[in-house]
């Protein structure tokens, strides 16, 4: 299960100086004047058969678009909100968001601290699910974070405690029954949306410091913050049954570089 959902950000200094204009209704669908300069929000009432009549537009249909008056609250309620339950389930679950440098991803993925984006509500509403469901279902949870960086094709762990700058790029193996894992990453045991907060910060500080030392380093490194999940039975006498979800909240590259 697939949800792509588009959100347009404010117009910026540069965009207004142009005289760009920025006029989004309620819709689904884009379409795109085929210099892709222009972009039209097709109207909800229009039916796909007027869509496929803009033979000369590019149409694209989303789950949802969200204009530059959405809140953040109003992007996590329309795109991860209904992650955490699926999650708990079991599920491994990815959200990413995906756009050139400045078009607003890590906006939404992270945030500024008196606005938080989707990973911070995402923390926030997992750990009170984990709270609620341990009184309710009598299960226990562990939660363990790993966070990581892909630059050059190269994975490094941003949480390891090296402070000598000496860091080894580390292997990607696939595991019989874990799937795809890191071999040798950092896992953090967690217990509050703050501390996989502060992790994430510790871990991004890592990232910026090595975008100074060379060039727009951060514009093309891929930051994956892993959570996995996992419910164990505690009632007496049951079997353990285990369940193991994993979510991961990617901070992308910008995609100009993606060739
Ligand atoms: P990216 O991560 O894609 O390079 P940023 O998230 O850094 O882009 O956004 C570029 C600029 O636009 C930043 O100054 C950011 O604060 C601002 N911005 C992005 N999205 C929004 C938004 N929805 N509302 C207000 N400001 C935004």
């Amino acid at each position: 299960n697939i949800r792509v959902c588009c959100r347009f950000r404010p117009l910026n200094d540069h965009e207004k100086d142009e005289e760009a204009k920025l006029n989004i209704s309620n819709s689904n669908h884009l379409s795109f004047s085929s210099d892709l300069k222009q972009v039209t929000i097709i109207n909800k009432t229009h039916h796909m058969e007027q869509m496929s009549h803009l033979n000369d537009k590019i149409n694209f249909n989303y789950d949802n678009i969200l204009n530059d008056n959405h809140s953040q609250a109003d992007v996590f309620h329309n795109t991860a909100e209904n992650l955490i339950d699926p999650l708990f389930e079991g599920y491994n679950v990815t959200i990413f968001a995906y756009g050139q440098t400045g078009s607003g991803k890590t906006h939404t993925m992270m945030g500024p601290e008196s606005n938080p984006g989707i990973m911070v509500r995402v923390m926030s509403d997992l750990f009170l699910t984990c709270k609620e469901n341990s009184k309710s279902l009598c299960v226990n949870y562990k939660v363990t974070v790993s966070f990581l960086e892909v630059y050059n094709e190269n994975i490094r762990d941003l949480l390891n405690n090296n402070t000598d700058g000496t860091d080894e790029y580390l292997d990607l193996r696939e595991d019989p029954i874990k799937g795809p894992v890191v071999a040798g990453i950092t896992e953090v045991e967690a217990n509050s949306g703050n501390e996989v907060m502060n992790l994430l910060h510790k871990g991004n500080s890592k990232r910026s410091q090595a975008a100074t030392a060379a060039n727009e380093v951060s514009s093309r490194s891929h930051a994956v913050l892993q959570v996995l999940v996992e419910c164990r039975d505690r009632a007496p006498g049951t079997s353990d049954a285990i369940k193991v979800g994993k979510l991961s909240l990617i901070d992308l590259a910008g995609s100009e570089r993606a060739a």
